[in-house]
């Protein structure tokens, strides 16, 4: 943050920090230089604040919506080691966990067989699935759906990664 701080004085850029620990940032903004605190999920909201890089005014704190299964974006380029989402938020309720992450959905098999089939294309050899947990994925809160983690891999094996 201290290097950062340094070339946003140099190049006056703006700094807009996000991701599930962006709390414990609260705080410290003036020190490290951060214009925007964006707390949440960013399909929804962040296209709102964007105004912010070309100099617009926004709050300093952005609470961002959770995302509906089906307005999550599919990837269009290859993702960094051929990491594909397959859920997203977890049901577990941990009380020091973000509350953004509470809300918890899975990716449906569709999408996901896209997404691999985008990396394989570009050359990526093996693909991972990110998640909070895999066994988790297909279940309704703490229900878990031991058919739908079958088809999760059924379908990895099925593309050969
Ligand atoms: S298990 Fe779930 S709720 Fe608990 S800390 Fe991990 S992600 Fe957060």
């Amino acid at each position: 943050m201290e290097k950062l701080t340094k070339l946003k004085r140099r190049y006056g850029f703006k700094v807009v920090v996000g991701g599930p620990g962006v709390w414990q940032l609260k705080g410290l903004e003036e020190k490290f230089g951060i214009d925007v605190l964006f707390d949440g999920e960013a399909e929804l909201t962040f296209p709102l604040i964007v105004k912010v890089l070309s100099g617009e005014d926004v709050p300093k704190y952005v609470k961002g919506d959770v995302v509906p299964v089906d307005e999550v974006p599919p990837i269009v380029t290859p993702s960094r080691n051929g990491v594909v989402q397959i859920t997203r938020g977890c049901p577990r309720g941990c009380q020091f966990c973000s509350p953004t992450m509470f809300f918890f959905r899975s990716i449906p098999l569709d999408v996901v067989l896209r997404e691999i089939e985008l990396n394989l294309k570009a050359g990526v050899k093996a693909v991972g699935y990110a998640t909070e947990d895999v066994l988790l994925y297909g279940a309704r809160d703490l229900d878990f759906n031991p058919e739908a983690v079958m088809k999760l891999f059924i379908l990895k094996d099925s593309q050969g990664c």
